[in-house]
């Protein structure tokens, strides 16, 4: 079958930042100064933040998201914030699997429970999945498809489409990276991920997921990595933090024929 075109989707992780409410505001307008209509921009913020950016109107084009939420309904879960508390914010993308996430213990498991509750609420997940090295036997290709098929284990298959996948590659990501992953090996990546979820839910479904790319991106390699890197946006960490940097990715995604 052809590869159907999907819209271009470009993912702020503001992650613990930042240190300001009255900064994630000046960040938020900016961006959303920067949006366009072509292109899906969804800001990932922290919880303290959502009443500011609340405030400033998130759009059809410049979305409110989150960068976690409690795998379970309620109860005594000290810290932690559930799906229900942020029934009162416009949130519609969640992050859930970022690898920060799983170091702290978060499983594939937890993270399908969360991928259940997030589709009954109709906030898409942006499921991460990626691999911590990458070695010569090709063992990171059986992480990678394990983290798919466990994660979406707990959904129909007719709700695939309403899911992102961040391909996210540890040694690729954070100001400690070893190195960005180049557009061939996202490339890669992108077939094999289309290929384990057609084997699960069938091409069609495959085609429609938009599979996005995450570890160190800038304005410089931005282009490439759309053109040649398979993938239908990015999900963005340190870069999604300067407005100049950020807008220019937006841009260059809208750009995009
Ligand atoms: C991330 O952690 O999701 C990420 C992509 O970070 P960075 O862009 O800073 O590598």
């Amino acid at each position: 079958m052809s590869v159907q075109k999907n819209k271009k989707i470009i993912i702020a992780n503001w992650k613990m930042n930042p240190g300001t409410i009255t900064i994630a505001e000046k960040l938020f307008k900016g961006i959303k100064k920067g949006s366009m209509k072509g292109v899906d921009t969804v800001v990932c913020a922290p919880f303290p933040y959502l009443t500011i950016i609340k405030k400033n109107k998130p759009s059809a084009f410049c979305a409110l998201g989150v960068q976690n939420i409690h795998h379970e309904k309620e109860g005594a879960h000290t810290g932690e914030v559930s799906l229900s508390m942020l029934a009162s914010f416009p949130v519609k993308y969640a992050i859930v699997g970022h690898s920060e996430r799983r170091a702290q213990g978060e499983t594939n498991q937890i993270i399908a429970q969360k991928i259940g509750l997030l589709i009954k609420a109709k906030i898409t997940p942006v499921l991460c999945v990626g691999e911590k090295e990458r070695d010569h036997s090709g063992f990171y290709l059986h992480t990678i498809k394990e983290q798919l098929i466990e994660c979406l284990s707990l959904i129909p298959k007719a709700s695939y489409k309403n899911i992102v996948i961040a391909y996210e590659p540890l040694w690729a990501i954070g100001k400690d990276a070893a190195r960005p992953a180049t557009p061939e090996e996202s490339n890669e990546m992108v077939i094999f991920i289309r290929k384990c979820v057609s084997d699960i839910a069938g091409s069609t479904v495959a085609h429609q997921m938009r599979v996005i790319y995450g570890g160190s991106v800038s304005s410089k390699d931005a282009s490439v990595f759309l053109r040649e890197g398979g993938v239908d946006g990015f999900l963005v960490g340190r870069a999604s933090l300067d407005i100049k940097e950020f807008t220019k990715i937006i841009a260059l995604a809208g750009a995009q024929k």
